[in-house]
């Protein structure tokens, strides 16, 4: 089932999330709606506060070439073990953001760790647009996102723009 998405500014956007403690069948099914969500909008990354569950979830896909097999992955309390030096510059988007892209700097690969949907511990080491996807939704369940990276001016200009925009979207 797709679920609603939240827009910046939400008080849900800015939580720390708790732990998973148990991966329940409710659990996987939330993972699949944010599955299903994600693709829909379409996104390569959504983190659970996004659609008001203050858990600690995301979910990725990062393949974007035409006619390559998906490769959704779902990740419980998802932590990062060690990040590069060595840096990369991506212009990321949210889906909490709709429209609104920024140049964001971040280590350019990541290991990670994760338990799965089996409730499996997974580990493994993202590069390129996987490292930088995985951080920013990691980002999510610390309450952070992109636009916090951005500087208070470009910041609060996008976060207008947002407020403009949910407050046209009520009126419909
Ligand atoms: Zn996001």
């Amino acid at each position: 089932m797709k679920r609603p998405i939240l827009i910046h500014p939400d008080p849900r956007l800015k939580k720390v999330c708790a732990p998973v403690a148990d991966i329940s069948d409710d659990l996987r099914q939330l993972a699949d709606d944010m599955l299903e969500t994600m693709y829909d909008a379409p996104g390569i990354g959504l983190a659970a506060p996004q659609i008001g569950v203050l858990e600690r979830l995301i979910v990725l896909d990062c393949v974007k070439e035409e006619g390559a097999a998906a490769r959704p992955l779902v990740m419980f309390n998802p932590r990062i073990l060690a990040a590069s030096d060595e840096t990369n510059v991506y212009e990321e988007g949210c889906l909490s953001i709709p429209e609104q892209y920024a140049e964001v700097t971040r280590p350019r690969v990541v290991d990670v760790e994760w338990i799965d949907r089996d409730g499996k511990v997974r580990s493994e080491t993202f590069d390129g647009l996987w490292a930088t996807c995985v951080q920013h939704e990691i980002d999510h369940l610390d309450g952070k996102l992109f636009i916090d990276y951005l500087k208070p001016l470009k910041r609060q200009m996008i976060t207008r723009k947002m407020q403009k925009l949910k407050r046209e979207r009520a009126r419909l």
